[in-house]
């Protein structure tokens, strides 16, 4: 339930406002002239979504850095929405692009990178047949594809408040117990009952009743809720997700998608999780598009049992309904190979998850120190701060007590005062060039916005 309109925030949000266009002449003007070209504003839909009312463009990005072209510097905690969880410009990243983009980008014919790739995934992971995509959203679709093809069922199970990128069947939540469109979500006369089911995470009597009917082909979840706030998960709920998954012949597919931040091989590593199907993207190859699923040997030989892997003689129409033509190209692969190789290595993630708990605990201490009713939760290189005194158990619990305009004007401050971080929450990612001084910036930065709302008389 969005809590009543509180005067003093909204003057707050309106002077952090008119300050972030007073300070931003340049990305306003762009911003204006963007309306003339895109549907949008921007590029992308999502670049409207920023809290000081436009977007910073950018002129580049470096490490843990962002400069906007009105010339002010930002640490970025956002790094992409986790697209640039390598930090931005990773130099093995650019002599890999660099160099595979002067011997062709695309070929529809593989790389002998691509057979390091595969191996290096399968020791992160675990051994799994792998397939690359163009995309998080696009991996996640080929994944329940498969998983319909093998089970001959349609509906797609996934947990209020997820997200998994553009695709329908997880458009789905609860609110006030009913079924419908995840919130801001317009309709798009697909019938989403026919094709997906939703619960509550953590909710394991929900789960295994939407199971044990019979008719969901896969379950589609992240092992923990990165999207909606960030939603951990409770002892015993993926011992139980794969055990009424496996009761039920419904396929598990894992989206690690933003929990690649948790270390080398994600949580499945981490906590021994056994998907079916593991699906990850965004910084798998630095910022070059690219996604990736990786079926367990079960799945895959089900699925070669529908359809063969070499068929020589058939060569007209012999697709599987999903990946793209860039799918695995050259450039990508080459990409994938130096992050895996060079950038998100083991140290790297000591490092990043050092900082982030150095952030969390800063936080968590001015909150308590101050009282607040809020709340901070840190998994692995990722924090979240909420504007609740307890992690939300699942998607009610945030609907429940989100405060959309405090974040609001947390974001608008944050931008204000030269940080960013992901414009939909109040998460912040770490990435192997945050310093202890980014760490310490946003500290002392956390710290004003705690004066400024209380003085306000806003808490
Ligand atoms: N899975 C998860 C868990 C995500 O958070 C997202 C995007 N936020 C996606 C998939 C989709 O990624 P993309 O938009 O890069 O396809």
């Amino acid at each position: 339930m969005t809590p009543p309109a509180h005067p003093a925030l909204d003057r707050l949000i309106d002077a952090e406002q008119a300050r972030f266009l007073r300070e931003h002449p340049r990305s306003a003007a762009a911003w204006r002239e963007g309306q003339r070209h895109f549907l949008y504003g921007g590029p992308s839909h999502w670049m409207r979504r920023w809290a000081g009312g436009f977007p910073v463009y950018v002129d580049a990005a470096s490490g843990a850095h962002v400069r906007d072209i009105d010339g002010r510097d930002y640490v970025d905690f956002c790094l992409g929405d986790t697209g640039a969880m390598c930090g931005h410009a990773p130099e093995a990243v650019t002599r890999a692009v660099t160099r595979q983009i002067a011997r062709g980008a695309t070929m529809m014919l593989p790389t002998e990178d691509s057979l390091w790739v595969g191996a290096e995934l399968s020791r992160r992971f675990g051994p799994r047949y792998w397939t690359l995509t163009t995309s998080a959203t696009d991996a996640n679709r080929a994944a329940i594809r498969i998983a319909r093809m093998i089970t001959g069922r349609a509906k797609v199970l996934v947990f209020s408040g997820c997200y998994h990128g553009g695709v329908d069947e997880a458009h789905v939540e609860l609110r006030d117990g009913r079924v419908g469109l995840r919130n801001m979500i317009h309709p798009n006369a697909v019938a989403y009952d026919a094709v997906a089911k939703v619960v509550e995470f953590n909710d394991v009597a929900a789960m295994e009743m939407a199971l044990a009917e019979g008719d969901v082909a896969c379950v589609l979840t992240e092992p923990v809720m990165t999207n909606f706030g960030m939603i951990p998960v409770a002892d015993g709920f993926h011992r139980a997700l794969r055990e009424a998954t496996r009761r039920a012949g419904t396929v598990l597919i894992i989206d690690e998608t933003h929990t690649l931040s948790c270390g080398p091989g994600g949580c499945t590593a981490l906590h021994g999780l056994a998907p079916d199907i593991l699906v990850a993207g965004k910084a798998i190859a630095g910022g070059i598009p690219a996604g990736v699923l990786g079926l367990d040997e079960a799945v895959a030989e089900q699925l070669w049992h529908i359809v063969p892997q070499v068929n020589p003689r058939q060569r007209q129409s012999a697709h599987l309904g999903f990946g793209g033509t860039l799918a695995g190209g050259a450039l990508a692969v080459a990409a994938m190979r130096a992050v895996l190789e060079d950038v998100l290595t083991a140290p790297a993630y000591a490092r990043m998850i050092g900082h982030a708990e150095c952030l969390a605990a800063r936080v968590g201490d001015l909150i308590s120190r101050n009282a607040l009713p809020w709340h901070v939760t840190q998994i692995g290189a990722r924090i979240e701060i909420m504007f609740m005194p307890d992690a939300p158990r699942n998607g009610a619990d945030v609907i429940a007590a989100r405060q959309p305009d405090l974040e609001t004007l947390m974001h608008a401050y944050y931008m204000n005062e030269g940080i960013l971080i992901t414009p939909f929450h109040g998460m912040l990612l770490t990435c192997p060039a945050t310093s202890s001084a980014d760490v310490d910036t946003h500290g002392e930065i956390f710290e004003r916005f705690v004066g400024l709302v209380r003085d306000a008389g806003v808490i």
